[in-house]
């Protein structure tokens, strides 16, 4: 059992009482964490306040530094992190492996920006005038961030806050303690400023709450449930403090007659059954042409069937527990709506062990069901009919969310033809819809998302810092 505690000022603080336990083994306590008071979140303010000027008034390549060296001491212990993440949230152990990855990457990348100079040089219509701009930081960040990537996504909003010269306190999700501490160890260690980064654990409604209408933090960056996301605007918009949101998704996939359908299924149960559904970009709805059905919903059937849901870190196991039994329930809860519908279901659904569940391909599903409009965050597909490749866009488009789409075809110039009408931040063509590259904007539209700045890549820094222009006249 390990105490997962508050980072405030650089030191570990605050009273461990939120068990957090295995999903896999739930008599298993993985972590315990304070349950943090809006006092709390203050001196982690309050901290972050005092830290920033100094961090920022240091060079960005010492910064940089700062971020690659935590990336070299989270590799020394990738494999413990990894053992920790599957046991708080439930991936495989290749899974929590490639997401540890993930999180290294992402400090080497940003990292290394700290080498790269921001702003640009512009001529001035004054002769004898050079105007430049510069990047400035906002000062502090408030970051909220979800269980179902606890290490990836904290890491993936920290570099970019931190090399940018911003201080940053993080409230990560209730359920996933563990992992955001060790990056936040990792960065400590490799000589991170004491209150540059805070950590306050607690709920959404507490601790989250209180820093999203905390004065002194000038950007909050969410990545949660949409909902969520838009209290948290509007709490935002009042204050006039800037919103990054990241959120919810109902990911379709369009696959068109002249598809390989053994390919296409590969695909989609990828994107389905991977994290055990519980990504984001996770692929749930999937249309489908009249000559590809028979073959896809067999073939994608088949994949189903042969994935083997256990602990994270049996090596047999494929796919990993649901996270929560309340996670869970939705899940089950959007099975049995599947069945009392009368789709087809390939046969009765097996119960869930534990928080174990098998998924599920429901085949011949309306497109105004529930199944295939709501959020499920499971491993639960919905197979729809569409005519040909202008119904499957109109289809895919006719949601009111809008991260991640794709396309199984083998025709170039349909596969143009959707990338450039999905209205989706994210398109894949022949590639499954989770699995997204560090260096490459990422952000969706409509419920997804507020659709202002993009995280990942190397503009991700603008979301943390504001643009001042310099005019420098030099008559002789
Ligand atoms: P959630 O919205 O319940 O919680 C997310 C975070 O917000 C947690 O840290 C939580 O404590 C905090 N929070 C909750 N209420 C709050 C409040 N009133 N004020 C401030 N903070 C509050 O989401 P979750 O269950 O942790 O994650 C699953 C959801 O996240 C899914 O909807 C999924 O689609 C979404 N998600 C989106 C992306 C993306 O990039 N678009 C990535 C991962 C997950």
């Amino acid at each position: 059992m390990t105490h997962a505690l508050n980072l405030i000022a650089g030191s570990w603080t605050g009273d461990p009482v939120a068990e957090r336990r295995n999903p896999a083994a739930p008599t298993e306590v993985v972590a315990v964490a304070p349950r943090s008071t809006a006092a709390d979140v203050s001196d982690a303010v309050a901290a972050a306040v005092e830290a920033q000027r100094g961090w920022a008034a240091l060079t960005p390549v010492a910064r940089g530094t700062v971020l690659l060296d935590a990336a070299d001491l989270l590799r020394q212990r990738h494999a413990g992190i990894a053992e920790d993440l599957v046991r708080e949230e439930g991936k495989t152990r290749a899974e929590a492996m490639g997401e540890v990855r993930r999180a290294i990457d992402v400090l080497r990348f940003f990292g290394a920006g700290g080498w790269r100079a921001s702003g640009e040089v512009l001529p001035s219509v004054v002769p004898d005038t050079t105007v430049w701009t510069r990047a400035e930081p906002l000062g502090v960040v408030g970051l909220i961030t979800p269980w179902n990537f606890p290490i990836a996504i904290p890491a993936w909003k920290a570099a970019p806050a931190l090399v940018s010269g911003n201080a940053v306190v993080l409230k990560p999700a209730e359920l996933t303690p563990l992992s955001v501490n060790h990056l936040a160890t990792a960065l400590l260690d490799a000589g991170l400023p004491p209150g540059v980064l805070n950590v306050v654990h607690g709920t959404g409604a507490e601790a989250g709450d209180a820093l999203v209408r905390h004065a002194d933090v000038a950007a909050v960056s969410f990545t949660g449930s949409t909902g969520v996301g838009r209290s948290i605007r509007r709490l935002l918009d009042d204050r006039g403090a800037r919103a990054q949101l990241e959120m919810g998704g109902k990911n379709a996939y369009l696959v068109l007659d002249d598809a390989d359908t053994e390919a296409a299924a590969a695909t989609i149960a990828a994107g389905a059954f991977g994290l055990t559904g519980q990504a984001c970009t996770a692929t749930s709805r999937v249309y489908v042409t009249p000559q590809a059905r028979d073959q896809l919903v067999k073939a994608l059937r088949e994949r189903a069937a042969a994935v083997v849901p256990g602990d994270g870190l049996d090596p047999a196991t494929t796919m990993g527990p649901v996270v929560s039994t309340e996670q869970l329930a939705k899940d089950v809860e959007a099975v049995h709506g599947a069945a009392a519908a009368g789709y087809d279901l390939g046969g009765e659904p097996r119960e869930a062990q534990g928080q174990l569940l098998h998924p599920v391909v429901a085949s011949g599903v309306a497109h105004d069901s529930r199944l295939a409009r709501e959020e499920v965050f499971g491993p639960v597909v919905a197979v729809i009919d569409v005519a040909d490749l202008d119904e499957g866009v109109a289809r895919v488009n006719d949601s009111a969310y809008g991260l991640t789409a794709g396309v199984c075809t083998r025709d170039l110039a349909a596969a143009h033809d959707f990338a450039a009408r999905a209205r989706v931040g994210v398109v894949k063509v022949n590639r499954p819809t989770t699995g997204l590259d560090l260096n490459v904007p990422f952000g969706g539209v409509g419920d997804s998302s507020s659709n202002t700045f993009r995280e990942q890549g190397a503009r991700a820094v603008d979301f943390y810092t504001w643009s001042k222009s310099v005019y420098v006249g030099h008559d002789r």
